[in-house]
């Protein structure tokens, strides 16, 4: 059961004026949902998906995976894997001890490690590349190395802050593509966070919009786009008034 549920969780940076960075999130993604989480720039979307990977602390509410209230487990123990947009692969290690590497440091054996990497790689398409140190990849072919290195984890849950950002516009596409077949295979719970609509409402079989920490709406894209909560989500959306 790799259910996430937010139960009013909030995070609250202090400072001269204290930013409420996640305000009172209730949301829950189901198993093997992929769920996108989408909003302007600051509206507390890399914050709400570090709170779940305990990156963050959580200053009110709880967040939970599963049946487990995960809110003040270390990082270590959530069964979590994160794909961030700046992907840092081991320069002198090969793609496949770059994907085995967390795995290792787990003691997994030789041979299961070995397993797990061959068969990531075939899902990403990397088989070819699998003894190549990365500078001899192009950026597509290393985010997907970052990709296969959390996959070879087999988390259930999978976190993702806007892996696409640093590809060209052509690649981004294709890679979108990917990540939602490879998904869809896997059928691991995903969040996945971008700024971008289009891709939020092509990727996802429900979007939640967020907005100055409060989430505005979740729904299925149709359903946002016919059926805007507010204002605010008709216009980031682009439905008709
Ligand atoms: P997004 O990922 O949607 O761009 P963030 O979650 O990074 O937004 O940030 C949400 C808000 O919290 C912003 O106002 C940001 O300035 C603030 N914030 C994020 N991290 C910190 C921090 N470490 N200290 C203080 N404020 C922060
Ligand atoms: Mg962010």
């Amino acid at each position: 059961m790799s259910r996430v549920t937010y139960h009013d969780a909030a995070r609250v940076f202090s400072g001269s004026s204290p930013v409420r960075a996640v305000d009172g999130l209730r949301l829950t993604v189901d198993d093997g949902e992929f769920l996108v989480l989408v909003g302007p720039s600051g509206s507390g979307k890399s914050t709400a998906l570090r709170m779940l990977a305990g990156l963050e602390e959580i200053d009110e509410g709880s967040v939970h995976i599963g049946e487990t209230d995960v809110t003040s487990m270390p990082p270590k123990a959530r069964d979590i894997a994160m794909v961030f947009q700046s992907y840092a692969l081991y320069p002198h290690m090969t793609v496949a001890e770059n994907m085995g590497f967390a795995l290792k440091l787990r003691r997994v054996p030789k041979k299961e490690v070995r397993e797990r990497v061959v068969e990531a790689a075939e899902l990403l398409d990397l088989t070819d590349y699998l003894d190549r140190k990365p500078r001899a990849l192009s950026g597509g072919q290393r985010q997907r190395v970052a990709m296969g290195r959390a996959i070879v984890r087999e988390p259930s849950v999978f976190l993702m802050d806007e892996p696409l950002s640093n590809l060209d516009a052509k690649l981004r596409v294709e890679t979108r593509a990917n990540i939602a077949a490879l998904q869809r295979r896997l059928g691991t719970t995903t969040i996945y966070v971008t700024h971008d609509q289009t891709e939020a409402m092509t990727m996802g079989h429900r979007v939640a919009v967020l907005a100055g920490g409060v989430l505005q709406q979740c729904d299925t894209p149709r359903e946002l786009y016919e059926h805007p909560a507010n204002a605010f989500v008709a216009g980031f959306i682009g439905s008709p008034a």
